[in-house]
Protein backbone atom coordinates (compact mmCIF):
# COMPACT_ATOMS: atom_id res chain seq x y z
CA UNK A 1 0.00 0.00 0.00
CA UNK A 2 2.93 2.12 1.33
CA UNK A 3 4.75 1.60 -2.25
CA UNK A 4 1.33 2.22 -4.24
CA UNK A 5 0.98 5.93 -2.63
CA UNK A 6 4.79 6.19 -3.47
CA UNK A 7 4.43 5.25 -6.88
CA UNK A 8 0.87 7.37 -7.22
CA UNK A 9 2.96 10.74 -5.75
CA UNK A 10 5.52 10.04 -8.30
CA UNK A 11 3.64 9.82 -11.50
CA UNK A 12 1.70 12.86 -10.13
CA UNK A 13 5.17 14.68 -10.03
CA UNK A 14 6.22 13.43 -13.47
CA UNK A 15 2.67 14.93 -14.89
CA UNK A 16 3.30 18.13 -13.40
CA UNK A 17 6.36 18.44 -14.40
CA UNK A 18 6.05 17.12 -18.12
CA UNK A 19 2.80 19.13 -19.01
CA UNK A 20 3.80 22.45 -19.66
CA UNK A 21 6.81 21.66 -21.88
CA UNK A 22 4.95 19.20 -23.46
CA UNK A 23 2.50 22.27 -23.80
CA UNK A 24 5.46 24.46 -25.16
CA UNK A 25 6.72 21.81 -27.62
CA UNK A 26 3.62 22.76 -30.47
CA UNK A 27 0.73 21.24 -29.29
CA UNK A 28 -0.81 24.94 -29.67
CA UNK A 29 1.99 25.73 -32.73
CA UNK A 30 0.46 22.76 -34.48
CA UNK A 31 -2.97 24.20 -35.41
CA UNK A 32 -2.08 27.28 -36.22
CA UNK A 33 -2.73 26.73 -39.60
CA UNK A 34 -6.30 25.53 -39.67
CA UNK A 35 -7.67 26.41 -35.98
CA UNK A 36 -9.19 29.60 -36.99
CA UNK A 37 -10.72 27.63 -40.29
CA UNK A 38 -12.00 24.08 -38.28
CA UNK A 39 -13.09 26.19 -35.42
CA UNK A 40 -15.50 28.75 -37.39
CA UNK A 41 -13.68 31.81 -35.10
CA UNK A 42 -12.64 34.84 -37.83
CA UNK A 43 -10.22 37.30 -37.22
CA UNK A 44 -11.31 40.51 -36.43
CA UNK A 45 -12.69 42.66 -39.83
CA UNK A 46 -14.04 39.34 -41.05
CA UNK A 47 -17.45 37.81 -40.14
CA UNK A 48 -18.47 34.70 -40.05
CA UNK A 49 -21.06 33.45 -42.35
CA UNK A 50 -22.34 30.22 -40.98
CA UNK A 51 -24.22 28.35 -44.17
CA UNK A 52 -20.73 28.27 -45.93
CA UNK A 53 -18.66 28.09 -43.05
CA UNK A 54 -15.84 30.07 -43.69
CA UNK A 55 -14.92 33.71 -42.48
CA UNK A 56 -15.85 36.40 -44.87
CA UNK A 57 -13.99 39.82 -44.83
CA UNK A 58 -16.48 42.54 -43.67
CA UNK A 59 -15.83 45.17 -46.47
CA UNK A 60 -15.99 42.09 -49.27
CA UNK A 61 -18.65 43.79 -51.49
CA UNK A 62 -17.12 47.51 -51.58
CA UNK A 63 -14.65 48.14 -53.99
CA UNK A 64 -12.81 50.86 -51.60
CA UNK A 65 -11.83 47.75 -49.51
CA UNK A 66 -8.68 46.82 -51.47
CA UNK A 67 -5.52 48.94 -52.57
CA UNK A 68 -3.52 48.82 -56.05
CA UNK A 69 -0.01 47.86 -55.98
CA UNK A 70 1.24 50.20 -58.22
CA UNK A 71 -0.43 53.11 -57.21
CA UNK A 72 0.78 52.18 -53.33
CA UNK A 73 4.06 51.88 -54.76
CA UNK A 74 4.42 54.95 -56.60
CA UNK A 75 3.17 57.02 -53.55
CA UNK A 76 5.89 55.11 -51.57
CA UNK A 77 8.61 55.82 -53.49
CA UNK A 78 7.40 59.74 -53.64
CA UNK A 79 7.31 59.91 -49.78
CA UNK A 80 10.59 58.41 -49.72
CA UNK A 81 12.08 60.59 -52.64
CA UNK A 82 10.62 63.72 -50.74
CA UNK A 83 12.22 62.90 -47.28
CA UNK A 84 14.70 66.05 -46.67
CA UNK A 85 18.24 65.09 -45.94
CA UNK A 86 19.33 62.07 -44.05
CA UNK A 87 20.81 63.48 -40.86
CA UNK A 88 21.46 60.66 -38.34
CA UNK A 89 22.77 60.85 -35.22
CA UNK A 90 25.65 58.51 -33.37
CA UNK A 91 23.28 57.16 -30.88
CA UNK A 92 19.70 56.43 -30.83
CA UNK A 93 17.39 57.68 -28.05
CA UNK A 94 14.26 56.42 -26.65
CA UNK A 95 11.89 60.31 -25.66
CA UNK A 96 9.32 58.28 -24.42
CA UNK A 97 7.91 54.81 -23.01
CA UNK A 98 4.72 53.61 -23.03
CA UNK A 99 2.91 50.90 -21.45
CA UNK A 100 0.08 49.36 -23.83
CA UNK A 101 -2.76 47.87 -22.67
CA UNK A 102 -5.85 46.01 -24.76
CA UNK A 103 -4.34 48.20 -27.53
CA UNK A 104 -4.36 51.63 -26.01
CA UNK A 105 -1.80 53.30 -24.63
CA UNK A 106 -1.50 53.53 -21.16
CA UNK A 107 -1.81 56.63 -19.30
CA UNK A 108 -1.13 60.43 -20.08
CA UNK A 109 0.15 60.94 -23.94
CA UNK A 110 2.67 63.79 -24.23
CA UNK A 111 2.12 64.26 -28.23
CA UNK A 112 -0.96 64.27 -30.23
CA UNK A 113 1.44 62.23 -33.18
CA UNK A 114 2.21 59.13 -30.38
CA UNK A 115 -1.52 58.42 -30.50
CA UNK A 116 -1.30 58.79 -33.97
CA UNK A 117 1.06 57.26 -34.93
CA UNK A 118 0.06 53.66 -32.33
CA UNK A 119 -3.50 54.35 -33.71
CA UNK A 120 -2.54 53.54 -37.00
CA UNK A 121 -0.72 50.45 -35.99
CA UNK A 122 -3.95 49.15 -34.80
CA UNK A 123 -6.22 49.92 -37.19
CA UNK A 124 -3.94 48.06 -39.76
CA UNK A 125 -3.72 44.94 -38.35
CA UNK A 126 -5.98 42.09 -36.23
CA UNK A 127 -6.06 42.23 -32.79
CA UNK A 128 -5.01 38.67 -32.80
CA UNK A 129 -1.79 39.87 -33.08
CA UNK A 130 -1.40 43.41 -32.15
CA UNK A 131 -1.90 42.10 -28.38
CA UNK A 132 1.20 40.58 -29.16
CA UNK A 133 2.70 44.07 -28.21
CA UNK A 134 2.66 45.75 -24.34
CA UNK A 135 5.32 48.60 -24.97
CA UNK A 136 5.14 51.88 -26.86
CA UNK A 137 8.37 53.87 -27.38
CA UNK A 138 8.91 57.23 -29.34
CA UNK A 139 12.29 56.47 -30.50
CA UNK A 140 15.09 59.12 -32.50
CA UNK A 141 18.05 58.76 -34.31
CA UNK A 142 17.48 62.17 -36.23
CA UNK A 143 15.92 62.20 -39.86
CA UNK A 144 16.38 59.15 -41.78
CA UNK A 145 17.90 55.83 -40.43
CA UNK A 146 15.36 53.45 -38.67
CA UNK A 147 12.05 54.67 -39.40
CA UNK A 148 10.39 51.46 -36.60
CA UNK A 149 11.24 49.02 -35.02
CA UNK A 150 10.36 45.88 -32.71
CA UNK A 151 11.74 44.28 -30.12
CA UNK A 152 11.40 41.70 -27.24
CA UNK A 153 9.86 43.59 -24.19
CA UNK A 154 12.90 43.10 -21.73
CA UNK A 155 9.75 42.46 -18.98
CA UNK A 156 8.49 39.23 -20.70
CA UNK A 157 10.09 38.11 -24.01
CA UNK A 158 7.28 36.74 -25.13
CA UNK A 159 6.07 40.10 -25.40
CA UNK A 160 6.72 42.94 -27.99
CA UNK A 161 7.40 46.69 -28.01
CA UNK A 162 7.09 48.95 -31.09
CA UNK A 163 9.22 51.37 -31.25
CA UNK A 164 8.82 54.62 -33.82
CA UNK A 165 10.79 57.58 -34.87
CA UNK A 166 8.76 60.34 -35.72
CA UNK A 167 11.04 62.22 -37.15
CA UNK A 168 10.71 59.92 -39.98
CA UNK A 169 6.92 58.93 -39.73
CA UNK A 170 5.89 63.00 -40.46
CA UNK A 171 7.31 64.98 -43.11
CA UNK A 172 8.90 68.59 -42.92
CA UNK A 173 4.99 70.15 -43.38
CA UNK A 174 4.21 68.29 -40.19
CA UNK A 175 2.18 65.66 -42.80
CA UNK A 176 2.48 61.75 -41.97
CA UNK A 177 3.85 60.09 -44.97
CA UNK A 178 1.32 57.27 -44.64
CA UNK A 179 2.35 54.93 -47.42
CA UNK A 180 5.97 54.30 -46.04
CA UNK A 181 4.70 53.98 -42.78
CA UNK A 182 2.72 51.65 -43.35
CA UNK A 183 4.79 49.92 -45.47
CA UNK A 184 7.52 50.17 -42.88
CA UNK A 185 4.65 49.30 -40.27
CA UNK A 186 3.90 45.58 -42.13
CA UNK A 187 7.24 44.85 -42.30
CA UNK A 188 7.35 45.00 -38.05
CA UNK A 189 4.28 43.39 -37.48
CA UNK A 190 6.16 40.47 -39.78
CA UNK A 191 8.41 40.32 -37.51
CA UNK A 192 6.04 39.32 -34.26
CA UNK A 193 4.09 37.23 -36.77
CA UNK A 194 6.60 35.39 -37.54
CA UNK A 195 8.57 35.21 -33.83
CA UNK A 196 5.87 35.36 -31.57
CA UNK A 197 5.95 32.27 -29.03
CA UNK A 198 3.39 29.87 -31.01
CA UNK A 199 6.10 30.52 -33.90
CA UNK A 200 9.43 30.31 -31.75
CA UNK A 201 10.60 29.47 -28.07
CA UNK A 202 11.71 32.65 -27.30
CA UNK A 203 14.96 32.16 -25.41
CA UNK A 204 15.88 33.98 -22.65
CA UNK A 205 19.66 32.99 -21.77
CA UNK A 206 20.22 34.37 -25.38
CA UNK A 207 18.07 37.71 -24.76
CA UNK A 208 20.01 38.25 -21.07
CA UNK A 209 23.37 37.44 -22.39
CA UNK A 210 25.55 40.59 -23.12
CA UNK A 211 28.10 40.99 -25.78
CA UNK A 212 30.78 39.17 -24.89
CA UNK A 213 29.03 35.71 -24.33
CA UNK A 214 26.39 36.49 -26.75
CA UNK A 215 28.59 34.38 -29.40
CA UNK A 216 29.35 31.77 -27.70
CA UNK A 217 25.02 31.47 -26.13
CA UNK A 218 24.30 32.08 -29.72
CA UNK A 219 26.31 28.87 -30.89
CA UNK A 220 25.59 26.37 -28.45
CA UNK A 221 21.69 27.40 -28.33
CA UNK A 222 21.84 26.59 -32.80
CA UNK A 223 23.71 23.39 -32.03
CA UNK A 224 20.91 22.62 -29.95
CA UNK A 225 17.77 23.31 -32.11
CA UNK A 226 16.55 21.10 -34.43
CA UNK A 227 15.09 23.60 -36.57
CA UNK A 228 16.30 27.02 -37.91
CA UNK A 229 17.45 28.98 -35.09
CA UNK A 230 16.40 32.76 -35.25
CA UNK A 231 18.13 35.25 -32.71
CA UNK A 232 15.05 35.55 -30.61
CA UNK A 233 15.14 31.56 -29.71
CA UNK A 234 14.56 28.17 -31.57
CA UNK A 235 11.47 28.00 -34.25
CA UNK A 236 8.97 24.85 -34.38
CA UNK A 237 9.46 22.58 -37.08
CA UNK A 238 6.11 24.04 -38.75
CA UNK A 239 6.73 27.94 -37.87
CA UNK A 240 6.37 30.36 -40.71
CA UNK A 241 9.71 31.33 -40.72
CA UNK A 242 11.69 27.32 -40.46
CA UNK A 243 9.28 26.54 -43.62
CA UNK A 244 11.07 29.53 -45.36
CA UNK A 245 14.15 29.09 -44.49
CA UNK A 246 14.15 25.50 -45.43
CA UNK A 247 12.65 26.41 -48.92
CA UNK A 248 14.82 29.90 -49.30
CA UNK A 249 17.98 30.04 -47.27
CA UNK A 250 18.91 26.23 -46.08
CA UNK A 251 21.26 25.68 -49.91
CA UNK A 252 23.52 28.92 -49.29
CA UNK A 253 23.38 29.12 -45.61
CA UNK A 254 26.59 28.09 -45.21
CA UNK A 255 27.66 30.61 -47.28
CA UNK A 256 25.90 33.21 -45.42
CA UNK A 257 27.34 32.15 -42.34
CA UNK A 258 30.59 32.77 -43.39
CA UNK A 259 30.10 36.38 -44.05
CA UNK A 260 29.06 36.80 -40.35
CA UNK A 261 32.54 35.59 -38.81
CA UNK A 262 33.92 38.81 -40.59
CA UNK A 263 34.91 41.59 -38.11
CA UNK A 264 35.88 44.33 -40.34
CA UNK A 265 32.59 45.84 -41.13
CA UNK A 266 33.53 47.50 -44.21
CA UNK A 267 34.66 44.07 -45.80
CA UNK A 268 31.42 42.45 -44.22
CA UNK A 269 29.34 44.91 -45.92
CA UNK A 270 31.28 43.82 -49.21
CA UNK A 271 30.86 40.54 -48.37
CA UNK A 272 27.15 40.51 -48.15
CA UNK A 273 26.65 43.48 -51.47
CA UNK A 274 28.64 40.51 -53.02
CA UNK A 275 25.85 38.15 -51.71
CA UNK A 276 23.24 40.18 -52.87
CA UNK A 277 24.10 40.04 -56.12
CA UNK A 278 24.88 36.94 -56.64
CA UNK A 279 21.56 35.65 -55.22
CA UNK A 280 19.87 39.00 -56.43
CA UNK A 281 16.44 37.25 -58.38
CA UNK A 282 15.78 35.54 -54.72
CA UNK A 283 15.50 38.60 -52.77
CA UNK A 284 12.69 41.33 -52.60
CA UNK A 285 15.32 44.15 -52.52
CA UNK A 286 18.70 44.18 -50.90
CA UNK A 287 17.47 45.09 -47.41
CA UNK A 288 15.86 41.50 -47.42
CA UNK A 289 19.27 39.72 -47.91
CA UNK A 290 20.20 41.39 -44.40
CA UNK A 291 19.34 37.59 -42.70
CA UNK A 292 16.45 35.40 -42.70
CA UNK A 293 14.30 37.68 -40.57
CA UNK A 294 14.19 40.57 -42.40
CA UNK A 295 14.09 38.51 -45.87
CA UNK A 296 10.41 37.20 -44.49
CA UNK A 297 9.47 40.82 -43.13
CA UNK A 298 10.10 42.28 -46.28
CA UNK A 299 8.65 39.39 -48.30
CA UNK A 300 5.55 39.38 -45.96
CA UNK A 301 5.27 43.26 -46.75
CA UNK A 302 5.61 42.66 -50.61
CA UNK A 303 3.07 40.12 -50.48
CA UNK A 304 0.40 42.39 -48.83
CA UNK A 305 1.14 45.23 -51.66
CA UNK A 306 2.07 43.30 -54.68
CA UNK A 307 -1.36 42.56 -56.52
CA UNK A 308 0.43 39.42 -57.89
CA UNK A 309 3.89 37.33 -56.43
CA UNK A 310 6.60 39.08 -57.82
CA UNK A 311 9.17 36.19 -56.73
CA UNK A 312 8.60 32.35 -55.32
CA UNK A 313 9.32 34.52 -51.63
CA UNK A 314 6.45 36.08 -52.18
CA UNK A 315 4.10 33.11 -53.44
CA UNK A 316 5.36 31.16 -50.28
CA UNK A 317 2.93 33.17 -48.11
CA UNK A 318 -0.28 32.25 -50.52
CA UNK A 319 0.35 28.78 -49.31
CA UNK A 320 -1.07 29.53 -45.94
CA UNK A 321 -5.08 30.37 -45.80
CA UNK A 322 -5.24 32.46 -43.05
CA UNK A 323 -2.32 34.27 -44.24
CA UNK A 324 -4.38 34.66 -47.58
CA UNK A 325 -7.40 36.05 -45.17
CA UNK A 326 -4.72 38.19 -43.42
CA UNK A 327 -3.66 39.81 -46.30
CA UNK A 328 -7.08 41.00 -47.42
CA UNK A 329 -7.47 42.04 -44.26
CA UNK A 330 -4.51 44.20 -43.89
CA UNK A 331 -5.35 45.30 -47.80
CA UNK A 332 -8.80 46.84 -46.39
CA UNK A 333 -7.47 48.38 -43.48
CA UNK A 334 -4.43 49.84 -45.38
CA UNK A 335 -7.08 51.53 -48.24
CA UNK A 336 -9.35 52.76 -45.44
CA UNK A 337 -6.02 54.31 -43.68
CA UNK A 338 -4.93 56.18 -46.91
CA UNK A 339 -7.79 57.64 -47.91
CA UNK A 340 -8.80 59.20 -44.62
ZN1 LIG B 1 13.08 44.24 -39.78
Amino acid sequence: MKKLTFTLVFIIILAVLFYPSENNNGTENDSQNDSIDSSGECFEGEYYDDEVDVCILECNQDQDCDINSNEFFKVLEEEQSEAIEEEILEEEKVLREYVINNDSIVGEIADRRDSEAWDLFVELFPEEYTEYVSGYQIISDGVGGTLALVEQNPDDIAEWILAVDLDDVYNIKGEMNKYDFSFTLIHEFAHVLTLNDEEIKPDSDLFLSNEDEYGDVYSNKELDCDSFFTMEGCSYNDSYINEFYSDFWSDVYPEFEDIQYIEDEDEYIFALEDFYTKYEDRFVNEYASTNVGEDIAESFAYFIIEDEPSIEKVSFFYEYNDLVRLRDIIRANLSVVINE
